[in-house]
Protein backbone atom coordinates (compact mmCIF):
# COMPACT_ATOMS: atom_id res chain seq x y z
CA UNK A 1 0.00 0.00 0.00
CA UNK A 2 1.37 3.14 -1.21
CA UNK A 3 1.45 6.41 0.64
CA UNK A 4 -0.95 7.90 -1.56
CA UNK A 5 -3.42 5.17 -1.17
CA UNK A 6 -3.34 5.40 2.77
CA UNK A 7 -3.56 8.95 2.71
CA UNK A 8 -7.03 8.88 0.69
CA UNK A 9 -8.66 5.71 2.53
CA UNK A 10 -7.59 7.72 5.57
CA UNK A 11 -9.25 11.14 4.45
CA UNK A 12 -12.74 9.14 2.86
CA UNK A 13 -13.17 6.77 5.37
CA UNK A 14 -12.68 8.80 8.72
CA UNK A 15 -14.36 11.62 11.06
CA UNK A 16 -15.67 13.42 8.33
CA UNK A 17 -14.75 16.64 10.12
CA UNK A 18 -10.98 15.75 8.96
CA UNK A 19 -11.97 15.04 5.15
CA UNK A 20 -10.75 17.16 2.57
CA UNK A 21 -11.65 17.54 -1.21
CA UNK A 22 -11.14 16.61 -4.32
CA UNK A 23 -9.38 13.04 -3.58
CA UNK A 24 -9.98 10.80 -6.91
CA UNK A 25 -9.78 7.25 -6.44
CA UNK A 26 -9.46 6.75 -10.35
CA UNK A 27 -5.82 6.03 -10.20
CA UNK A 28 -6.24 3.47 -7.45
CA UNK A 29 -6.25 -0.82 -8.18
CA UNK A 30 -7.49 -3.74 -6.74
CA UNK A 31 -4.99 -3.75 -3.62
CA UNK A 32 -7.11 -0.01 -2.70
CA UNK A 33 -10.62 -1.85 -3.19
CA UNK A 34 -9.42 -4.27 -0.15
CA UNK A 35 -8.42 -1.37 1.68
CA UNK A 36 -11.61 0.12 1.47
CA UNK A 37 -13.28 -2.81 2.39
CA UNK A 38 -11.32 -3.63 4.82
CA UNK A 39 -11.58 -0.08 6.37
CA UNK A 40 -15.38 0.04 5.88
CA UNK A 41 -15.84 -2.99 8.25
CA UNK A 42 -13.49 -1.86 10.53
CA UNK A 43 -15.45 1.57 10.65
CA UNK A 44 -18.80 0.00 10.44
CA UNK A 45 -17.98 -2.76 13.51
CA UNK A 46 -17.03 0.17 15.67
CA UNK A 47 -21.17 0.73 15.79
CA UNK A 48 -22.08 -0.15 19.17
CA UNK A 49 -25.58 -1.15 18.30
CA UNK A 50 -26.99 0.50 21.33
CA UNK A 51 -30.65 -0.42 21.64
CA UNK A 52 -32.00 3.34 21.04
CA UNK A 53 -30.57 4.74 17.63
CA UNK A 54 -29.96 8.30 17.81
CA UNK A 55 -28.53 8.18 14.72
CA UNK A 56 -31.91 6.79 13.50
CA UNK A 57 -34.20 8.85 15.04
CA UNK A 58 -32.03 11.73 13.53
CA UNK A 59 -31.87 11.05 10.25
CA UNK A 60 -34.63 13.01 8.46
CA UNK A 61 -35.07 9.20 6.50
CA UNK A 62 -35.15 7.07 9.27
CA UNK A 63 -33.08 5.08 7.65
CA UNK A 64 -31.90 1.64 9.68
CA UNK A 65 -28.22 2.67 10.06
CA UNK A 66 -27.74 -0.02 12.32
CA UNK A 67 -28.71 -2.68 10.64
CA UNK A 68 -26.41 -1.87 7.50
CA UNK A 69 -24.01 -0.76 9.28
CA UNK A 70 -23.68 -4.52 11.05
CA UNK A 71 -24.29 -5.44 7.60
CA UNK A 72 -21.09 -3.29 5.90
CA UNK A 73 -19.05 -5.16 8.80
CA UNK A 74 -20.18 -8.44 7.90
CA UNK A 75 -19.30 -7.94 4.22
CA UNK A 76 -22.90 -8.43 3.23
CA UNK A 77 -22.56 -5.29 1.25
CA UNK A 78 -25.16 -6.02 -1.06
CA UNK A 79 -28.02 -6.59 1.44
CA UNK A 80 -26.53 -3.40 3.12
CA UNK A 81 -27.09 -1.26 -0.11
CA UNK A 82 -30.76 -2.89 -0.82
CA UNK A 83 -31.40 -1.99 3.08
CA UNK A 84 -30.16 1.87 2.65
CA UNK A 85 -32.48 1.93 -0.27
CA UNK A 86 -35.51 0.72 0.75
CA UNK A 87 -35.55 4.02 2.65
CA UNK A 88 -33.73 6.81 0.94
CA UNK A 89 -33.80 7.36 -3.06
CA UNK A 90 -30.33 8.42 -3.22
CA UNK A 91 -28.18 7.44 -0.28
CA UNK A 92 -25.02 7.96 -2.21
CA UNK A 93 -25.80 11.58 -3.01
CA UNK A 94 -26.85 11.73 1.13
CA UNK A 95 -23.53 9.97 2.37
CA UNK A 96 -21.85 13.00 0.57
CA UNK A 97 -23.53 15.85 1.20
CA UNK A 98 -25.65 15.44 4.44
CA UNK A 99 -24.35 17.46 7.18
CA UNK A 100 -23.87 14.34 8.92
CA UNK A 101 -22.38 16.33 12.00
CA UNK A 102 -26.00 18.13 12.29
CA UNK A 103 -27.91 15.00 11.73
CA UNK A 104 -27.30 11.32 12.24
CA UNK A 105 -23.22 11.15 13.07
CA UNK A 106 -23.84 14.65 15.65
CA UNK A 107 -26.15 11.71 17.42
CA UNK A 108 -23.94 8.72 17.41
CA UNK A 109 -23.64 7.50 20.98
CA UNK A 110 -19.92 6.78 20.35
CA UNK A 111 -19.76 10.16 19.11
CA UNK A 112 -21.67 11.32 22.39
CA UNK A 113 -19.25 9.29 24.85
CA UNK A 114 -16.26 11.23 22.97
CA UNK A 115 -14.44 8.64 20.77
CA UNK A 116 -15.55 9.86 17.83
CA UNK A 117 -18.68 8.85 16.18
CA UNK A 118 -19.15 6.13 13.16
CA UNK A 119 -18.36 7.32 10.06
CA UNK A 120 -21.76 6.73 8.73
CA UNK A 121 -22.09 9.24 5.60
CA UNK A 122 -18.96 7.54 4.35
CA UNK A 123 -20.20 3.92 5.03
CA UNK A 124 -23.79 5.02 3.14
CA UNK A 125 -21.60 6.31 0.30
CA UNK A 126 -19.52 3.12 0.17
CA UNK A 127 -21.96 1.05 0.14
CA UNK A 128 -23.74 2.65 -2.50
CA UNK A 129 -21.11 3.34 -4.66
CA UNK A 130 -19.98 -0.20 -4.49
CA UNK A 131 -23.75 -1.27 -5.76
CA UNK A 132 -23.17 0.99 -8.36
CA UNK A 133 -20.06 -0.87 -9.32
CA UNK A 134 -20.49 -4.26 -8.85
CA UNK A 135 -24.20 -3.48 -10.90
CA UNK A 136 -26.72 -4.33 -8.47
CA UNK A 137 -28.64 -1.07 -9.01
CA UNK A 138 -30.72 -2.17 -11.61
CA UNK A 139 -33.73 -0.02 -13.44
CA UNK A 140 -37.13 -0.72 -11.75
CA UNK A 141 -39.58 -4.08 -13.00
CA UNK A 142 -43.09 -2.76 -12.92
CA UNK A 143 -45.23 -5.29 -12.11
CA UNK A 144 -48.90 -4.15 -13.03
CA UNK A 145 -48.86 -0.81 -14.90
CA UNK A 146 -51.38 1.33 -13.45
CA UNK A 147 -53.52 3.75 -16.08
CA UNK A 148 -53.43 6.97 -14.04
CA UNK A 149 -50.50 9.90 -14.94
CA UNK A 150 -49.21 12.09 -12.67
CA UNK A 151 -46.80 14.99 -13.43
CA UNK A 152 -44.13 16.55 -11.97
CA UNK A 153 -42.49 19.80 -11.95
CA UNK A 154 -39.36 19.76 -10.92
CA UNK A 155 -36.59 17.28 -11.32
CA UNK A 156 -34.73 18.14 -8.15
CA UNK A 157 -34.33 15.73 -5.37
CA UNK A 158 -38.06 16.01 -4.00
CA UNK A 159 -39.26 15.61 -7.64
CA UNK A 160 -37.06 12.61 -8.74
CA UNK A 161 -37.87 10.63 -5.17
CA UNK A 162 -41.89 11.44 -5.80
CA UNK A 163 -41.27 10.03 -9.32
CA UNK A 164 -39.15 6.82 -8.22
CA UNK A 165 -41.64 6.02 -5.64
CA UNK A 166 -44.71 6.52 -7.93
CA UNK A 167 -43.27 4.71 -10.71
CA UNK A 168 -42.50 1.55 -8.79
CA UNK A 169 -46.27 1.38 -8.01
CA UNK A 170 -46.85 1.19 -11.48
CA UNK A 171 -48.02 4.92 -12.31
CA UNK A 172 -47.01 6.64 -15.64
CA UNK A 173 -45.06 9.31 -14.50
CA UNK A 174 -43.81 12.72 -16.52
CA UNK A 175 -41.22 15.10 -14.78
CA UNK A 176 -41.64 19.04 -16.13
CA UNK A 177 -38.10 21.11 -15.85
CA UNK A 178 -37.16 24.72 -16.80
CA UNK A 179 -33.29 23.65 -16.98
CA UNK A 180 -31.40 21.14 -19.31
CA UNK A 181 -30.65 18.91 -17.21
CA UNK A 182 -32.68 17.05 -14.09
CA UNK A 183 -30.94 16.90 -10.82
CA UNK A 184 -32.34 20.45 -9.55
CA UNK A 185 -29.72 22.14 -6.94
CA UNK A 186 -27.71 18.77 -7.18
CA UNK A 187 -26.58 19.92 -10.53
CA UNK A 188 -26.36 23.60 -10.52
CA UNK A 189 -25.93 24.43 -6.97
CA UNK A 190 -23.90 21.86 -5.33
CA UNK A 191 -20.61 22.15 -6.62
CA UNK A 192 -18.66 19.33 -7.99
CA UNK A 193 -16.17 18.48 -5.36
CA UNK A 194 -18.71 18.10 -2.76
CA UNK A 195 -21.13 16.18 -5.27
CA UNK A 196 -19.72 14.51 -8.37
CA UNK A 197 -21.93 14.96 -11.77
CA UNK A 198 -22.03 11.93 -12.93
CA UNK A 199 -23.39 10.69 -9.23
CA UNK A 200 -26.38 12.84 -10.09
CA UNK A 201 -26.82 11.92 -14.04
CA UNK A 202 -26.14 8.11 -13.19
CA UNK A 203 -29.10 8.39 -11.11
CA UNK A 204 -31.42 10.06 -13.30
CA UNK A 205 -30.12 7.83 -16.33
CA UNK A 206 -31.50 4.81 -14.21
CA UNK A 207 -35.01 6.47 -13.51
CA UNK A 208 -35.59 7.16 -17.68
CA UNK A 209 -34.62 3.59 -18.06
CA UNK A 210 -37.56 2.65 -15.38
CA UNK A 211 -39.69 3.99 -17.53
CA UNK A 212 -40.10 7.93 -16.13
CA UNK A 213 -40.68 10.72 -18.92
CA UNK A 214 -38.21 13.26 -18.62
CA UNK A 215 -39.24 16.83 -20.57
CA UNK A 216 -36.90 19.46 -20.05
CA UNK A 217 -36.80 22.89 -20.63
CA UNK A 218 -40.20 23.34 -20.11
CA UNK A 219 -40.56 25.90 -17.21
CA UNK A 220 -44.47 25.61 -15.62
CA UNK A 221 -45.79 29.17 -16.16
CA UNK A 222 -44.43 30.16 -19.19
CA UNK A 223 -44.10 27.28 -21.95
CA UNK A 224 -47.20 25.41 -20.42
CA UNK A 225 -49.48 26.72 -17.82
CA UNK A 226 -50.49 24.94 -14.50
CA UNK A 227 -54.28 24.81 -15.10
CA UNK A 228 -53.20 22.96 -18.76
CA UNK A 229 -51.05 20.74 -17.33
CA UNK A 230 -53.00 19.64 -14.39
CA UNK A 231 -55.33 18.83 -17.00
CA UNK A 232 -53.22 16.28 -18.81
CA UNK A 233 -52.49 14.63 -15.86
CA UNK A 234 -55.04 12.77 -12.65
CA UNK A 235 -52.44 14.41 -10.05
CA UNK A 236 -49.50 16.94 -9.95
CA UNK A 237 -46.54 17.21 -7.75
CA UNK A 238 -44.79 21.17 -7.35
CA UNK A 239 -41.30 20.14 -6.43
CA UNK A 240 -39.80 23.40 -8.12
CA UNK A 241 -37.47 24.45 -4.86
CA UNK A 242 -36.45 28.16 -4.12
CA UNK A 243 -34.55 30.62 -6.14
CA UNK A 244 -34.96 34.25 -5.86
CA UNK A 245 -31.75 35.34 -4.23
CA UNK A 246 -31.73 37.66 -1.40
CA UNK A 247 -30.89 41.36 -1.96
CA UNK A 248 -28.34 43.78 -0.15
CA UNK A 249 -29.36 47.05 -0.55
CA UNK A 250 -25.50 49.12 -0.17
CA UNK A 251 -24.57 52.24 -2.10
CA UNK A 252 -22.36 51.32 -5.24
CA UNK A 253 -24.39 47.77 -5.22
CA UNK A 254 -25.15 48.17 -9.27
CA UNK A 255 -21.10 47.81 -9.88
CA UNK A 256 -19.95 45.77 -12.13
CA UNK A 257 -18.44 42.05 -10.86
CA UNK A 258 -21.15 41.78 -7.74
CA UNK A 259 -22.78 38.60 -8.37
CA UNK A 260 -25.77 36.45 -6.69
CA UNK A 261 -23.83 33.20 -5.32
CA UNK A 262 -26.28 31.00 -8.03
CA UNK A 263 -25.00 32.99 -11.14
CA UNK A 264 -20.83 32.21 -9.82
CA UNK A 265 -21.91 28.57 -8.64
CA UNK A 266 -23.84 27.65 -11.78
CA UNK A 267 -21.72 28.69 -14.52
CA UNK A 268 -18.57 27.07 -12.40
CA UNK A 269 -20.72 23.60 -12.74
CA UNK A 270 -21.69 24.21 -15.97
CA UNK A 271 -18.09 24.36 -16.95
CA UNK A 272 -17.42 21.49 -15.21
CA UNK A 273 -20.09 19.68 -17.15
CA UNK A 274 -18.56 20.38 -20.22
CA UNK A 275 -20.96 23.34 -21.62
CA UNK A 276 -19.68 26.72 -23.02
CA UNK A 277 -20.49 29.46 -20.69
CA UNK A 278 -19.69 32.98 -22.27
CA UNK A 279 -19.19 34.45 -18.76
CA UNK A 280 -16.98 32.21 -17.75
CA UNK A 281 -15.10 31.84 -20.60
CA UNK A 282 -14.50 35.70 -21.05
CA UNK A 283 -12.92 35.87 -17.59
CA UNK A 284 -16.13 37.78 -15.53
CA UNK A 285 -17.28 34.94 -13.79
CA UNK A 286 -13.94 32.97 -13.31
CA UNK A 287 -12.28 33.72 -10.18
CA UNK A 288 -8.19 33.04 -11.20
CA UNK A 289 -5.62 35.91 -10.37
CA UNK A 290 -9.03 37.81 -8.43
CA UNK A 291 -9.25 39.12 -5.13
CA UNK A 292 -12.91 37.74 -3.96
CA UNK A 293 -15.36 38.98 -1.18
CA UNK A 294 -17.86 36.44 -0.37
CA UNK A 295 -20.93 37.78 1.48
CA UNK A 296 -22.93 35.71 3.99
CA UNK A 297 -22.00 32.45 6.42
CA UNK A 298 -24.52 29.48 5.21
CA UNK A 299 -23.68 26.52 2.99
CA UNK A 300 -23.80 28.47 -0.09
CA UNK A 301 -21.31 31.03 1.11
CA UNK A 302 -18.80 28.12 1.83
CA UNK A 303 -19.44 26.66 -1.63
CA UNK A 304 -18.76 29.66 -3.40
CA UNK A 305 -15.70 30.93 -1.38
CA UNK A 306 -13.79 26.57 -1.84
CA UNK A 307 -15.36 26.98 -5.55
CA UNK A 308 -13.03 29.97 -5.61
CA UNK A 309 -10.31 28.82 -4.32
CA UNK A 310 -10.30 25.37 -7.07
CA UNK A 311 -10.27 28.45 -9.67
CA UNK A 312 -6.82 29.79 -8.41
CA UNK A 313 -8.20 33.06 -7.04
CA UNK A 314 -5.22 35.50 -5.77
CA UNK A 315 -7.31 35.87 -2.47
CA UNK A 316 -10.61 34.42 -0.59
CA UNK A 317 -12.19 36.43 1.80
CA UNK A 318 -15.69 35.46 3.77
CA UNK A 319 -17.40 38.44 5.85
CA UNK A 320 -20.05 37.29 7.91
CA UNK A 321 -21.85 39.44 10.75
CA UNK A 322 -21.58 37.48 13.62
CA UNK A 323 -19.11 34.96 14.91
CA UNK A 324 -17.81 31.41 14.40
CA UNK A 325 -20.27 29.75 17.39
CA UNK A 326 -22.89 31.93 15.40
CA UNK A 327 -22.76 30.69 12.23
CA UNK A 328 -25.63 28.99 10.08
CA UNK A 329 -23.10 27.09 8.39
CA UNK A 330 -21.78 23.31 8.95
CA UNK A 331 -18.36 23.38 11.16
CA UNK A 332 -17.17 20.85 8.88
CA UNK A 333 -17.22 23.36 5.80
CA UNK A 334 -15.93 26.12 7.39
CA UNK A 335 -12.99 24.04 8.98
CA UNK A 336 -12.44 22.53 4.93
CA UNK A 337 -12.86 26.14 3.91
CA UNK A 338 -10.04 27.38 6.40
CA UNK A 339 -8.04 24.63 5.80
CA UNK A 340 -7.93 25.28 1.76
CA UNK A 341 -6.72 28.90 2.70
CA UNK A 342 -10.11 31.17 3.01
CA UNK A 343 -10.07 33.90 5.22
CA UNK A 344 -12.66 34.32 7.72
CA UNK A 345 -13.42 37.97 8.46
CA UNK A 346 -16.04 37.60 11.45
CA UNK A 347 -18.41 40.38 13.13
CA UNK A 348 -18.41 42.22 9.90
CA UNK A 349 -20.29 43.54 7.73
CA UNK A 350 -20.17 45.40 3.95
CA UNK A 351 -21.34 49.21 4.09
CA UNK A 352 -20.21 50.04 0.45
CA UNK A 353 -19.29 48.87 -2.77
CA UNK A 354 -15.90 51.42 -4.17
CA UNK A 355 -15.10 51.39 -7.74
CA UNK A 356 -15.93 53.42 -10.98
CA UNK A 357 -18.08 51.42 -13.03
CA UNK A 358 -16.55 47.89 -11.89
CA UNK A 359 -16.24 46.85 -7.84
CA UNK A 360 -12.59 47.37 -6.77
CA UNK A 361 -13.10 47.54 -3.23
CA UNK A 362 -15.70 46.80 -0.07
CA UNK A 363 -16.13 49.28 2.95
CA UNK A 364 -16.40 47.11 5.96
CA UNK A 365 -17.88 47.66 9.11
CA UNK A 366 -16.76 45.91 12.37
CA UNK A 367 -19.77 44.49 14.48
CA UNK A 368 -20.70 43.35 17.85
CA UNK A 369 -22.60 41.18 19.14
CA UNK A 370 -25.68 42.71 21.39
CA UNK A 371 -28.39 40.68 23.18
CA UNK A 372 -30.18 37.51 21.79
CA UNK A 373 -33.45 38.17 19.96
CA UNK A 374 -36.55 36.17 19.70
CA UNK A 375 -34.90 33.58 18.13
CA UNK A 376 -32.33 33.18 20.61
CA UNK A 377 -29.55 34.78 18.49
CA UNK A 378 -26.98 37.31 19.30
CA UNK A 379 -27.94 40.10 17.13
CA UNK A 380 -24.94 42.02 15.70
CA UNK A 381 -24.33 45.59 16.02
CA UNK A 382 -21.93 47.87 14.78
CA UNK A 383 -19.12 49.40 15.92
CA UNK A 384 -19.12 53.16 15.44
CA UNK A 385 -16.18 54.32 13.45
CA UNK A 386 -15.04 51.04 12.71
CA UNK A 387 -14.79 50.90 8.90
CA UNK A 388 -12.07 49.67 6.80
CA UNK A 389 -11.81 49.06 2.85
CA UNK A 390 -10.50 45.83 1.47
CA UNK A 391 -9.59 44.83 -2.05
CA UNK A 392 -12.19 43.21 -4.43
CA UNK A 393 -12.10 42.33 -8.06
CA UNK A 394 -15.15 40.06 -7.39
CA UNK A 395 -17.90 40.17 -4.96
CA UNK A 396 -20.35 37.38 -4.45
CA UNK A 397 -23.89 37.37 -2.40
CA UNK A 398 -24.66 34.26 -0.41
CA UNK A 399 -27.36 35.75 1.96
CA UNK A 400 -30.32 32.76 1.05
CA UNK A 401 -33.11 32.54 -1.07
CA UNK A 402 -36.48 33.08 -1.17
CA UNK A 403 -39.31 31.61 -3.54
CA UNK A 404 -39.70 33.10 -6.31
CA UNK A 405 -43.36 35.48 -6.76
CA UNK A 406 -46.04 32.70 -6.18
CA UNK A 407 -48.33 32.06 -7.70
CA UNK A 408 -47.63 34.68 -10.59
CA UNK A 409 -44.48 32.48 -11.69
CA UNK A 410 -46.95 29.62 -12.19
CA UNK A 411 -49.11 32.13 -13.82
CA UNK A 412 -52.34 30.59 -11.70
CA UNK A 413 -53.64 33.33 -9.13
CA UNK A 414 -55.53 30.37 -7.62
CA UNK A 415 -52.72 28.58 -6.03
CA UNK A 416 -52.31 29.93 -2.19
CA UNK A 417 -48.89 30.80 -0.77
CA UNK A 418 -47.77 31.49 2.87
CA UNK A 419 -46.41 34.35 4.30
CA UNK A 420 -43.15 33.91 3.39
CA UNK A 421 -44.13 32.93 -0.21
CA UNK A 422 -44.07 28.92 -0.01
CA UNK A 423 -46.61 27.06 -0.99
CA UNK A 424 -49.37 26.22 1.42
CA UNK A 425 -50.41 22.78 1.88
CA UNK A 426 -52.55 20.54 4.15
CA UNK A 427 -49.66 18.75 6.42
CA UNK A 428 -51.38 15.39 6.38
CA UNK A 429 -52.21 15.41 2.85
CA UNK A 430 -49.18 17.58 1.34
CA UNK A 431 -52.08 18.64 -1.06
CA UNK A 432 -52.46 22.40 -1.85
CA UNK A 433 -55.49 24.14 -2.19
CA UNK A 434 -56.17 23.16 -5.34
CA UNK A 435 -57.81 18.92 -5.77
CA UNK A 436 -55.38 17.06 -7.33
CA UNK A 437 -52.24 19.54 -6.89
CA UNK A 438 -49.56 18.56 -4.18
CA UNK A 439 -46.07 20.07 -3.51
CA UNK A 440 -42.94 19.34 -1.60
CA UNK A 441 -38.98 19.77 -0.83
CA UNK A 442 -38.01 23.40 -0.33
CA UNK A 443 -41.18 24.90 -2.06
CA UNK A 444 -42.82 24.15 0.85
CA UNK A 445 -40.33 24.53 3.83
CA UNK A 446 -38.06 26.97 2.30
CA UNK A 447 -34.42 26.47 1.88
CA UNK A 448 -32.94 23.54 3.27
CA UNK A 449 -31.53 19.81 2.70
CA UNK A 450 -31.19 17.53 0.03
CA UNK A 451 -32.25 15.01 2.71
CA UNK A 452 -35.56 16.70 3.21
CA UNK A 453 -36.39 17.25 -0.17
CA UNK A 454 -36.25 13.07 -0.87
CA UNK A 455 -38.04 12.63 2.37
CA UNK A 456 -40.96 15.19 1.19
CA UNK A 457 -40.94 13.39 -2.29
CA UNK A 458 -41.80 9.67 -0.95
CA UNK A 459 -44.22 11.17 1.52
CA UNK A 460 -46.12 12.99 -1.44
CA UNK A 461 -45.99 9.56 -3.38
CA UNK A 462 -47.66 8.11 -0.40
CA UNK A 463 -50.57 10.87 -0.65
CA UNK A 464 -50.85 10.74 -4.34
CA UNK A 465 -51.49 7.15 -4.37
CA UNK A 466 -53.83 7.36 -1.71
CA UNK A 467 -55.47 10.27 -4.09
CA UNK A 468 -55.18 8.37 -7.38
CA UNK A 469 -56.76 5.21 -5.40
CA UNK A 470 -59.99 7.11 -4.35
CA UNK A 471 -59.91 8.59 -7.74
CA UNK A 472 -59.78 5.08 -9.25
CA UNK A 473 -62.74 3.79 -6.35
CA UNK A 474 -64.89 6.73 -7.07
CA UNK A 475 -64.90 6.32 -11.05
CA UNK A 476 -65.57 2.49 -10.87
CA UNK A 477 -68.46 3.53 -8.38
CA UNK A 478 -69.91 6.19 -10.64
CA UNK A 479 -69.58 3.48 -13.61
C1 LIG B 1 -25.29 26.23 -3.34
C2 LIG B 1 -26.10 25.25 -2.57
C3 LIG B 1 -25.47 24.24 -1.88
C4 LIG B 1 -26.21 23.32 -1.16
N1 LIG B 1 -25.54 22.33 -0.50
C5 LIG B 1 -26.25 21.39 0.18
C6 LIG B 1 -25.58 20.34 0.85
O1 LIG B 1 -24.36 20.27 0.86
N2 LIG B 1 -26.33 19.42 1.49
C7 LIG B 1 -27.70 19.46 1.48
O2 LIG B 1 -28.34 18.56 2.05
N3 LIG B 1 -28.36 20.47 0.87
C8 LIG B 1 -27.66 21.43 0.22
N4 LIG B 1 -28.32 22.45 -0.41
C9 LIG B 1 -29.80 22.49 -0.36
C10 LIG B 1 -30.44 21.50 -1.34
O3 LIG B 1 -29.78 21.56 -2.58
C11 LIG B 1 -31.93 21.77 -1.50
O4 LIG B 1 -32.53 21.76 -0.22
C12 LIG B 1 -32.61 20.71 -2.37
O5 LIG B 1 -31.99 20.61 -3.63
C13 LIG B 1 -34.09 21.04 -2.54
O6 LIG B 1 -34.67 20.12 -3.40
P1 LIG B 1 -35.98 20.45 -4.25
O7 LIG B 1 -36.24 19.23 -5.05
O8 LIG B 1 -37.03 20.94 -3.34
O9 LIG B 1 -35.59 21.68 -5.19
P2 LIG B 1 -34.42 21.94 -6.25
O10 LIG B 1 -33.27 21.04 -6.05
O11 LIG B 1 -34.19 23.38 -6.21
O12 LIG B 1 -35.10 21.55 -7.65
C14 LIG B 1 -36.15 22.31 -8.18
C15 LIG B 1 -36.26 22.09 -9.68
O13 LIG B 1 -37.44 22.74 -10.14
C16 LIG B 1 -37.18 23.37 -11.38
N5 LIG B 1 -38.14 24.46 -11.57
C17 LIG B 1 -38.28 25.60 -10.84
N6 LIG B 1 -39.30 26.34 -11.32
C18 LIG B 1 -39.81 25.68 -12.37
C19 LIG B 1 -40.87 25.94 -13.29
N7 LIG B 1 -41.61 27.04 -13.21
N8 LIG B 1 -41.11 25.04 -14.28
C20 LIG B 1 -40.35 23.91 -14.39
N9 LIG B 1 -39.34 23.62 -13.55
C21 LIG B 1 -39.07 24.47 -12.55
C22 LIG B 1 -35.75 23.85 -11.25
O14 LIG B 1 -35.17 24.02 -12.54
C23 LIG B 1 -35.11 22.69 -10.46
O15 LIG B 1 -34.57 21.72 -11.33
C24 LIG B 1 -27.61 23.42 -1.12
C25 LIG B 1 -28.26 24.45 -1.80
C26 LIG B 1 -27.52 25.37 -2.51
C27 LIG B 1 -28.21 26.49 -3.22
S1 LIG C 1 -29.43 10.18 4.88
FE1 LIG C 1 -28.09 11.76 5.81
S2 LIG C 1 -28.73 11.87 7.95
FE2 LIG C 1 -29.56 9.94 7.11
S3 LIG C 1 -27.98 8.37 7.56
FE3 LIG C 1 -27.54 9.17 5.54
S4 LIG C 1 -26.03 10.81 5.89
FE4 LIG C 1 -27.02 10.40 7.87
Amino acid sequence: MTDKMLKFVELDLQTPTKRKADKRVDDFNEIYEQYLNEKAKEQSSRCSQCGVPFCQIHCPLHNNIPDWLKLAAEGRIEEASELAHSTNNMPEVCGRICPQDRLCEGNCVIEQSGHGTVTIGSIEKYITDTAWEKGWIKPLKIKKEIDQSIGIVGAGPAGLACAEELRKRGYKVTVYDRYDRSGGLLIYGIPNFKLEKFVVERRTNLLKKSGIVFKQKIEVGKNILLNDLRKKHDALLIATGVYKAREIELPGKNLKNIFPAMEFLTASNRKGLGDKVKDFDNGILNAENKNVIVIGGGDTAMDCVRTAIRQNAKSVKCLYRRDRENMPGSVREVYNAEEEGVEFIWLSRPNKFIGFEKVSSVLVEKMKLDKADSSGRKMPMPIPNSNFEIKADLVIKALGFDPEDLPKLFNDPNLSVSKWGTIKINLKTMETNIPGIFAAGDIVRGASLVVWAIRDGREAAEEIQKYLTQKRINKTKAA
